[in-house]
Protein backbone atom coordinates (compact mmCIF):
# COMPACT_ATOMS: atom_id res chain seq x y z
CA UNK A 1 0.00 0.00 0.00
CA UNK A 2 1.18 3.28 -1.24
CA UNK A 3 0.65 6.11 1.21
CA UNK A 4 -1.92 7.77 -0.88
CA UNK A 5 -4.29 5.23 -0.80
CA UNK A 6 -7.09 5.00 2.27
CA UNK A 7 -9.90 2.88 3.00
CA UNK A 8 -13.19 5.48 2.33
CA UNK A 9 -14.90 8.44 1.45
CA UNK A 10 -17.35 10.04 4.33
CA UNK A 11 -19.56 12.44 3.24
CA UNK A 12 -21.95 13.98 5.74
CA UNK A 13 -23.66 17.24 6.52
CA UNK A 14 -21.89 20.62 7.98
CA UNK A 15 -24.64 20.74 10.63
CA UNK A 16 -22.68 21.65 13.88
CA UNK A 17 -24.75 19.57 16.00
CA UNK A 18 -23.29 16.45 14.15
CA UNK A 19 -19.76 16.92 14.92
CA UNK A 20 -19.78 15.41 18.22
CA UNK A 21 -21.46 11.98 17.00
CA UNK A 22 -19.49 11.98 13.89
CA UNK A 23 -15.68 12.10 15.42
CA UNK A 24 -16.05 9.46 17.40
CA UNK A 25 -18.41 7.16 15.70
CA UNK A 26 -15.88 7.64 12.32
CA UNK A 27 -12.76 7.06 14.98
CA UNK A 28 -14.38 3.52 15.77
CA UNK A 29 -15.49 2.59 12.71
CA UNK A 30 -13.37 3.27 10.14
CA UNK A 31 -10.41 4.56 11.65
CA UNK A 32 -8.11 7.86 12.85
CA UNK A 33 -6.59 8.74 9.89
CA UNK A 34 -8.12 6.30 7.07
CA UNK A 35 -10.90 8.16 5.24
CA UNK A 36 -11.50 11.02 2.87
CA UNK A 37 -14.17 13.49 4.46
CA UNK A 38 -16.58 15.73 2.63
CA UNK A 39 -18.79 18.13 4.57
CA UNK A 40 -21.84 19.17 2.61
CA UNK A 41 -25.15 21.00 3.07
CA UNK A 42 -27.62 18.40 3.38
CA UNK A 43 -24.97 15.41 2.07
CA UNK A 44 -27.23 13.79 -0.95
CA UNK A 45 -29.43 16.35 -0.97
CA UNK A 46 -26.76 17.36 -3.70
CA UNK A 47 -26.14 14.11 -5.06
CA UNK A 48 -23.60 15.73 -8.08
CA UNK A 49 -21.75 17.04 -5.20
CA UNK A 50 -21.29 14.08 -3.74
CA UNK A 51 -20.55 12.31 -6.96
CA UNK A 52 -17.36 14.60 -8.08
CA UNK A 53 -15.74 13.72 -4.37
CA UNK A 54 -16.36 10.22 -4.84
CA UNK A 55 -14.82 10.41 -8.26
CA UNK A 56 -11.63 12.00 -7.03
CA UNK A 57 -11.35 10.78 -3.79
CA UNK A 58 -11.51 7.15 -5.64
CA UNK A 59 -8.92 7.96 -8.63
CA UNK A 60 -6.53 9.97 -5.87
CA UNK A 61 -6.88 7.82 -2.94
CA UNK A 62 -7.84 3.83 -4.40
CA UNK A 63 -11.07 3.77 -1.69
CA UNK A 64 -12.73 0.42 -1.07
CA UNK A 65 -16.34 2.01 0.40
CA UNK A 66 -18.50 5.03 0.19
CA UNK A 67 -20.15 6.52 3.72
CA UNK A 68 -23.39 8.78 3.31
CA UNK A 69 -24.58 10.03 6.69
CA UNK A 70 -28.17 12.25 6.60
CA UNK A 71 -29.49 13.28 9.83
CA UNK A 72 -32.92 14.21 11.05
CA UNK A 73 -33.65 17.38 10.84
CA UNK A 74 -31.46 18.91 7.90
CA UNK A 75 -32.15 22.48 7.40
CA UNK A 76 -30.70 21.73 3.69
CA UNK A 77 -33.53 19.98 3.39
CA UNK A 78 -36.16 22.04 5.11
CA UNK A 79 -39.63 21.30 5.55
CA UNK A 80 -39.39 18.15 3.13
CA UNK A 81 -36.79 16.56 5.56
CA UNK A 82 -38.68 14.16 6.59
CA UNK A 83 -37.49 10.45 7.54
CA UNK A 84 -38.94 9.10 3.99
CA UNK A 85 -37.71 11.53 2.05
CA UNK A 86 -34.13 10.57 3.74
CA UNK A 87 -34.50 7.14 3.66
CA UNK A 88 -35.57 7.37 -0.39
CA UNK A 89 -32.59 9.77 -1.00
CA UNK A 90 -29.93 7.87 0.40
CA UNK A 91 -31.06 4.65 -1.49
CA UNK A 92 -31.15 6.72 -4.40
CA UNK A 93 -27.38 7.48 -3.99
CA UNK A 94 -26.76 4.26 -3.19
CA UNK A 95 -28.17 2.93 -6.38
CA UNK A 96 -26.66 4.86 -8.44
CA UNK A 97 -22.68 5.17 -7.11
CA UNK A 98 -23.35 1.16 -7.16
CA UNK A 99 -24.09 1.17 -10.51
CA UNK A 100 -20.88 3.99 -11.54
CA UNK A 101 -18.50 2.48 -9.05
CA UNK A 102 -19.26 -1.08 -8.72
CA UNK A 103 -15.73 -1.99 -7.60
CA UNK A 104 -16.80 0.31 -4.31
CA UNK A 105 -19.15 -0.61 -1.55
CA UNK A 106 -21.40 1.67 -0.48
CA UNK A 107 -22.89 2.13 3.06
CA UNK A 108 -25.63 4.42 4.32
CA UNK A 109 -26.80 6.14 7.52
CA UNK A 110 -29.60 8.24 8.74
CA UNK A 111 -28.19 10.18 11.78
CA UNK A 112 -30.55 10.75 14.42
CA UNK A 113 -29.80 13.80 16.35
CA UNK A 114 -29.57 11.90 19.60
CA UNK A 115 -26.48 9.97 18.12
CA UNK A 116 -28.05 7.14 16.86
CA UNK A 117 -26.64 5.96 13.61
CA UNK A 118 -29.25 4.17 11.90
CA UNK A 119 -27.93 2.14 8.91
CA UNK A 120 -30.23 2.55 6.20
CA UNK A 121 -28.33 -0.35 3.05
CA UNK A 122 -28.88 -3.58 3.41
CA UNK A 123 -25.08 -4.71 3.19
ZN1 LIG B 1 -28.00 18.87 7.54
Amino acid sequence: MSGKTTDAIVVHCIDFRLQKYLDPWLQKNIGHDNFDRVSLAGCVFDFYAVLRQVEISDRLHDINRIILINHEDCGAYGAEGNYARHKSDLEEAERKLEALFPHLKVKTYYLHLDGEFEQLSQT
